[in-house]
């Protein structure tokens, strides 16, 4: 009997399992996936944002504004890297300037401080952002904006509480879950548990796990947003520069990301299930389209991906943070700013909805900080060559464009452990770069391979998609 199961180990997930680790309680994180937040917190913008733009009043706001406040404590004591570049949100024409005005009112209603935003002229917002386009007239500035790494977010967050006391259970997606005497029964993964409370973070599946135990009360539909991404060594913006918002929400922005990269889109489209994460020609066509009336000199040439991501939007309209029955926390239609929001979610799920069933206190021993991991390409030669001393795998690089080494790659053996050639991918950035994994995805290719294990054949890139389609004659 576990007192807390977590289905889903998206960022939400994984902050409240971390959130949870702080008490002297037994955490079972469930999830259906070969590796944890392959799903909306894998494809995102990444923006920390300021809390600006959603409703007031709404829940989205309140939990934006106390998240966004949270991230710098948190990345620091997660070594999860944190751009603080600030945002901008312009306005190109008379109507947009007065949808900026709106926005500025909003602002404040939604509690950021006189220091957190400020009205800007053309001439001042260029100081802070060169490379805005002709048409900007007028922009607002929003230095409490910044840029994560959501990945490694979830991941740290869930190595975190690992480290103090949790577990993890990939392949384990849940298909049941009834009531007992003393909580629930869950099926997953062909395992059955069971547990005194659970939180359903489950993101664009959270309607499909309620309905396992309540009648239907919120539908999710996804949303669709797709990017380009460009070559770090072309950085276009050095701030989050925003449209003024549309119908379509925030509309399509240019983000800085930590790695050096900008990040072009995202568009906002509903779709069906399965063409969530899917790019088509004229979703990126709306992105290159769009993008020019905010900044000027972008480099298409010099785009490296693009991708797309999806967005779990309740009929609501809102978030979704309640105790449905006792002991059964929904958390549905965490859409944007969901990542920003997430770490402000799990602790008023933890401290206002969970801990009181238990009545426990927060442990003494809790260890709030997960270990730095080496990051070749940060590093003075000396630096490196004494990881080589102590790890001849620093001195193997796998991927030229990133600087990835061998060492970097130990995903396999840390506590939330790699199973997926994409994690090497995405999270350690070997096959990030400029060549896309040209030259390094056999090499990731070998090393899964053999500390895994398994046959070449049977290495997956995400889940249920494996990296060679088939043997060629005569191969063994
Ligand atoms: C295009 C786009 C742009 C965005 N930009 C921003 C931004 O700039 N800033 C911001 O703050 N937010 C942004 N967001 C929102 C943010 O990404 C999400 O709010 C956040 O990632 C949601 O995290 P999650 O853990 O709830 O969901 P997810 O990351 O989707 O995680 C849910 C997990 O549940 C698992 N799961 C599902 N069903 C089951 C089951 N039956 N059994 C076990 N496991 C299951 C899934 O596999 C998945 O791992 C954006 C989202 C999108 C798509």
């Amino acid at each position: 009997m576990y007192d807390v199961i977590i289905i889903g180990s998206g960022v939400v997930g994984a902050l409240h399992a971390r959130e949870l680790s702080k008490y002297p309680l037994s955490i079972l994180v469930l999830e259906k996936n070969n590796d944890v937040s392959m799903e909306a917190t894998l494809a995102n913008s990444a923006v920390v944002h300021s809390g600006h733009d959603p409703k007031p009043g709404s829940l989205k706001a309140k939990f934006n504004l106390l998240g966004n406040r949270m991230y710098r404590q948190l990345s620091k004591e997660l070594h999860v890297p944190l751009l603080e570049c600030g945002g901008l949100v312009v306005a190109t024409s008379p109507e947009e300037e007065q949808v900026l005005d709106g926005l500025f009112e909003r602002a404040g209603v939604n509690g950021l401080l006189e220091n957190e935003y400020q009205m800007l002229t053309r001439e001042e917002a260029l100081i802070l952002e060169p490379n805005l386009s002709d048409q900007v007239s007028k922009a607002m500035s929003l230095p409490t904006t910044a840029v994560t790494f959501p990945w490694e977010m979830a991941i740290a967050g869930l190595e975190n509480a690992i480290n103090n006391g949790a577990q993890l259970l990939m392949n384990h997606e849940v298909t049941d879950i009834t009531r007992s005497e003393h909580g629930f029964v869950v099926h997953a993964g062909g395992d059955v548990f069971e547990a005194k409370a659970i939180i359903n973070s489950a993101g664009a599946y959270s309607a499909h796990i309620s309905e396992m135990l309540h009648p239907k009360f919120f539908t999710i539909t996804p949303r669709r947003g797709e990017y380009f991404v460009t070559d770090n060594r072309f950085p276009i913006v050095q701030t989050v520069v925003y449209p003024a918002p549309g119908k379509k929400g925030k509309g399509i922005l240019a983000t800085p990301m930590v790695h050096g990269n900008t990040l072009l889109g995202p568009t906002s489209n509903f779709v069906d299930f399965d063409a969530q994460h899917q790019t088509t020609p004229e979703g990126l066509n709306e992105v290159r389209n769009n993008i020019t009336k905010t900044i000027k000199h972008v480099p298409f040439d010099k785009i490296i991906r693009s991708f797309a991501g999806s967005r779990p939007t309740a009929d609501a309209g809102d978030f979704i943070i309640e105790e449905t029955s006792p002991g059964f926390v929904n958390l549905g239609g965490i859409e944007s700013p969901g990542l920003t929001a997430a770490p402000a979610i799990a602790k008023y799920v933890v401290e206002e909805l969970v801990i009181p069933r238990f009545s426990v206190l927060p442990k003494s021993d809790f260890d709030p900080i997960r270990k730095k991991r080496v990051k070749m390409h940060e590093l003075t030669i000396n630096e490196r060559n004494e990881h080589i001393k102590d790890n001849a795998k620093y001195g193997h690089i796998v991927c030229r464009c990133e600087t990835v080494t061998e060492a970097d790659l130990d995903a396999i053996h840390r506590p939330v452990r790699a199973r997926s050639h994409g994690r090497d991918q995405t999270a350690y950035r070997a096959g990030a770069g400029r060549c896309q994994g040209a030259f390094c995805s056999l090499e990731v290719l070998k090393i899964l391979s053999r500390e895994l294990n398994i046959d070449p054949i049977d290495v997956e890139y995400k889940p249920r998609s494996f990296v060679l389609a088939a043997k060629t004659k005569g191969a063994q």
